[in-house]
């Protein structure tokens, strides 16, 4: 069933609201759901008995006996700090590896986001570490902090290393606020911080040479060094070798460039093994066109249809398959890639995100995007399952030019009978601003297009500011935070 809502038709004759379907008896993702939480509960739990260890470590060298005198209080108070701030930093680096247990359970934003909060504390820390092992340490020799720290770093091995060290963290902290990030190009800001790698490596060798902490021998040694090559490792494993390895598995080469409207452009590409990437609709990669001028950078783009097995027997055998991804040009780097020659080589890293199958927790769903937020949706669109009836589409644009592959999906939703809505039209102020002028003037929410929204997985892509209008409009419907998902496109 295709319903439609063009600026001709006025809002009055809103088609009727999707046929309600009776509750199924089976809500087939409802396992899928329970095993996600269960498995965002142990990472939770995990992150927070990593911090519970670096305590426990402290307390097991006596740590906690020190408070009996002030120098004690202050070298204590120091110690602890490092272990919890260094603990810290480890688990970012683990939110940020890519590893596919953490992107699945929570998704590439969400681990972003956990990420980019214990940024502070973990800087905060580290700088409490330094600055109290200097007082409690002078303290204890008679020297006031000042003279205490160029004493350290004179004398104790691999301690010039930890003030380098303190030096890059404060820098890839201060470049990763928001307020100084949007001064510079992603490029510099992703520069600054690859500085955190190198900020760990110097980190990390006078936690083993000063400490009695870190004794030869002692079980303590061993949990460190155990989570920081471990953290190392998956580092070299997610980011480095599995794109290199997907790259050279899939051989992607740009087929052709498709113009779908005056600055939106899909790139088609054809590759091998792409069976392997079924399911991805909706999900994003990060894509390095091997090209003069494009390779230094990776640009992240979500795929605007599902990946395929080319059709003919030949290409069947030579397990050949076509990968399309839709982009519009926001910057000199897309701009660029609207002349990128059929031919070039294309790396890839991911799928990453849960913009996908993997995220549905109810046998309804309901589809909301907006400008080029529109082509994401076409692949989820083309991928996930429902029946008949079960699903909601609506397009935001401000006229049907800028419903981007709106005829391929207004296909789909024909195919696969998927209520669809096109609203285009100058945007509406108040409360549900991301809606037309006269759709919301005519009393229309969100609930007016998708009646069963509060049982149904709600996909959002969009312009942030519209998005987030949804968003809210979103929640006001009911729909619980579980069932809401919601793919950014800033960074
Ligand atoms: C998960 C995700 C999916 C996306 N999917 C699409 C899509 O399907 N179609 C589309 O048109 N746009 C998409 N975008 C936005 C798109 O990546 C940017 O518009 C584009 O990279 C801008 O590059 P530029 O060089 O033209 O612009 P500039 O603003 O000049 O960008 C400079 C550099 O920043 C990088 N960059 C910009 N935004 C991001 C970001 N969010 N994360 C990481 N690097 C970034 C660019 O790759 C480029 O290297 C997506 C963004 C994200 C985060």
């Amino acid at each position: 069933m295709t319903s439609l809502l063009t600026p001709d038709t006025p809002v009055e004759s809103v088609p009727a609201p999707a046929r309600q379907t009776p509750p199924t008896a089976v809500e087939r993702f409802r396992p899928q759901a329970r095993r996600r939480l269960v498995r965002a509960d142990f990472l939770g739990a995990l992150g927070w008995l990593s911090g519970v260890a670096a305590v426990t470590l402290w307390l097991a060298d006596g740590g906690a006996t020190g408070f009996s005198s002030l120098a004690g209080t202050m070298t204590a108070l120091g110690i602890v700090a490092g272990l919890i701030g260094m603990d810290l930093v480890l688990l970012m680096l683990l939110l940020a590896a890519r590893i596919p247990f953490i992107d699945n359970t929570i998704g590439h934003d969400r681990a972003l986001e956990i990420h980019k909060k214990l940024g502070k504390p973990a800087l905060y820390l580290l700088l409490a570490h330094g600055l109290f092992i200097a007082i409690g340490y002078g303290a204890a020799e008679g020297l006031d902090p000042i003279s205490e720290s160029v004493s350290l770093w004179v004398n104790v091995p691999d301690m010039w290393l930890a003030f380098v060290s303190m030096a890059l963290f404060i820098a890839v902290v201060v470049t990763s606020l928001v307020a100084v990030r949007r001064k510079f190009p992603y490029e510099f800001w992703y520069a600054v911080h690859l500085l955190t790698y190198a900020a760990v490596a110097t980190a990390i060798p006078h936690q083993f040479s000063v400490g009695g902490l870190f004794a030869e021998g002692t079980w303590q040694r061993w949990y460190w060094l155990a989570f920081c090559i471990a953290t190392g490792a998956a580092l070299l494993f997610y980011r480095v070798y599995q794109p290199l390895a997907a790259s050279f598995r899939h051989q992607l080469t740009v087929s052709r460039v498709v113009r779908v409207a005056p600055d939106v452009f899909s790139i088609e590409m054809t590759g091998r093994h792409l069976e392997r990437l079924a399911g991805s609709g909706g999900r994003f990669f990060f894509w390095r066109f091997l090209a003069a001028g494009h390779w230094w950078q990776a640009h992240p783009f979500s795929l605007s249809a599902e990946p395929v097995l080319a059709m003919s027997a030949a290409q069947k055998s030579a397990r050949q398959g076509k990968l399309r991804i839709t982009v519009r040009n926001l910057g000199d780097g897309s701009a660029r890639l609207a002349k990128i020659n059929p031919g070039t080589k294309v790396a890839i890293e991911g799928p990453y995100g849960m913009f996908s199958t993997a995220a549905r927790t109810r046998n309804k769903v309901v589809m909301i995007g907006a400008g080029v937020g529109i082509t994401p949706l076409r692949s989820l669109l083309e991928s996930t399952p429902f029946e008949p009836g079960q699903a909601t589409v609506l397009l935001r644009g401000h006229d049907e030019s800028e419903l981007f592959l709106g005829q391929e999906i207004m296909s789909l939703c024909q195919a696969r009978g998927v209520t669809l809505f096109y609203l285009t039209g100058p945007r509406s102020g108040g409360n549900h601003a991301w809606l037309p002028q006269s759709a919301a003037a005519a009393g229309f929410t969100l609930s007016s297009y998708a009646p069963h929204i509060a049982d149904a997985d709600v996909y959002v892509c969009g312009p942030t500011p519209w998005a987030a209008s949804v968003i809210r409009d979103v929640q006001w419907a009911g729909v619980p935070a579980e069932q809401l998902h919601y793919e950014r496109f800033d960074w």
